[in-house]
């Protein structure tokens, strides 16, 4: 039986980060498993790559992405690709909009995180966005209001989470992690702190720990285990008898190449250096990102109720004509009669307290999970928490320099304050 003193289960954004810090900061022999046959083929392979710096209201949030955006800056400063566009997040905001977040929009231009946008501003810097809905009885039926203003965060964007992966992956490699992809892990299997040579060992009174972890191939053991399984977190945990609070949930996303008319979301001055659009959000409705290399405008929507909880990749092509296509199309007439060319989904596994990541350690068990919409831009600061906890240190210190406290992530002593800035 092979023996390890870390096997990270997941090889997604945040196994594979957590497997890098903890070989960064010396954690013994670790391998890193995944059933799939590379690196970042499960959800992170599915994500669109969007950043956003400062422009959160919750805490923990604004200190998970800041961190992990700083981090993945200085890296592509430093000369390592990650195929990040720092095209901007432009928030569309209306009149309730406005009223509502007044005083976190207000802290966020004020920390020079976000720029305020009168509608006249983005009227005139892109005429062919329809910001005016007054009279029109279509509009009003889906819910859009007039676009009062909007808030562009600059140092926001997307990147390319390939070469991320890639990068994270050579590098565990240069650090001797042992990985063993296309291994399926069955079962965590239970076993006594210390054993009393019982057959149904362990009992309910004796304290526990992950013994053995069995996959389709072999029987591991290891002292520690950190699971990553992100949305398949419950695969393998409720089994245990331990509850991480994640679910998952399907999310789709369509891309519409950007030829004739379409240029024009290309060719926009005065937002960002790429003189495009930038990743444009309707609050809790659909977002459309400009891609610069790929010549394509990606869109989603992510829904709640009526979506059923569930692992399931099939995109369907009617949510985006039921969905996404009536306002955005009201927005961006331009779009009007134009279908998507391809799509694909993924899930979000979703923390259903307060949709923050989540990170916890029972016995010589390590659990990662909750990166929901958000996990690419937050996975180097969890993967840091990952570290911590399996230091047993109080506190991870974040690439900049910050201080989080691990209980945050955990769930007792939580501390997640919802995000109000969620679209
Ligand atoms: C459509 C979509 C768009 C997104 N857009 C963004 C975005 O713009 N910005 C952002 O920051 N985030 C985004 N996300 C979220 C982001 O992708 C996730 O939060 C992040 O990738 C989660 O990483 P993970 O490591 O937890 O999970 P995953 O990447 O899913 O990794 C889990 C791994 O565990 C493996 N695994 C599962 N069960 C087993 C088992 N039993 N044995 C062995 N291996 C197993 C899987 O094969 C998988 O590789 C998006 C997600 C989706 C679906």
């Amino acid at each position: 039986m092979d023996r390890y003193d870390v096997v990270v289960i997941g090889a997604g954004a945040f196994g594979l980060g957590s497997a890098y810090h903890l070989a960064r900061r010396g954690a013994g022999s670790i391998a890193l498993i995944d059933s799939l046959a590379g690196p970042g083929q499960g959800n992170t392979g599915r994500s669109v790559g969007g950043y956003r710096k400062g422009i959160f209201t919750s805490e923990l949030n604004r200190m998970l992405s800041e961190s992990t955006v700083s981090f993945m800056s200085d890296l592509q400063r430093s000369g390592v690709d990650l195929g990040m566009h720092n095209v901007g997040y432009l928030v569309l905001l209306n009149g309730d909009q406005l009223e509502t977040h007044e005083r976190a929009i207000r802290e966020m231009v004020r920390k020079g995180n976000a720029r305020f946008l009168s509608s006249d501003d983005l009227g005139s810097l892109v005429p062919w966005m329809r910001l005016d809905f007054r009279g029109d009885e279509e509009a009003e039926m889906l819910g859009l209001k007039n676009v009062e203003a909007a808030l562009l965060s600059d140092q926001s964007g997307y990147l390319d989470v390939e070469k991320l992966v890639n990068y994270l992956h050579e590098e565990i490699v240069d650090a001797g992690v042992e990985l063993r992809f296309g291994e399926r892990v069955k079962r965590l299997r239970l076993g006594p702190v210390v054993s009393i040579g019982h057959p149904r060992e362990p009992l309910a009174w004796q304290e526990k720990r992950i013994d053995v972890i069995e996959s389709d191939k072999s029987e591991v053991r290891a002292d520690l285990v950190v699971l990553a399984t992100g949305a398949w977190i419950n695969e393998l945990l409720d089994p245990l008898g331990l509850d991480s609070h994640v679910k998952p949930k399907k999310r789709q996303v369509f891309s519409i190449e950007a030829k004739g008319e379409l240029r024009k979301f290309f060719e926009v001055d005065g937002l960002n250096e790429y003189s495009t659009l930038p990743m444009t959000f309707f609050p809790r409705g659909p977002y459309l990102t400009p891609r610069v290399r790929e010549r394509a405008l990606w869109t989603g929507l992510s829904d709640d109720v009526g979506r059923s909880w569930g692992i399931d990749f099939a995109p369907e092509e009617t949510f985006y004509y039921d969905n996404i296509y009536p306002s955005l199309s009201k927005v961006f007439p331009v779009l009007k009669d134009v279908r998507p060319t391809s799509s694909w989904a993924g899930c979000y596994s979703i923390n259903t307290i307060d949709e923050n990541p989540i990170a916890f350690r029972w016995s010589n068990l390590i659990v990662v999970t909750g990166g929901s919409g958000s996990g690419v831009m937050k996975y180097d600061a969890m993967s840091r928490v990952v570290a911590s906890l399996a230091f047993g240190e109080e506190e991870a210190v974040l690439y900049t320099g910050e201080r989080l406290p691990v209980s945050w992530l955990g769930i007792r002593n939580r501390r997640a304050e919802p995000e109000s800035f969620v679209f």
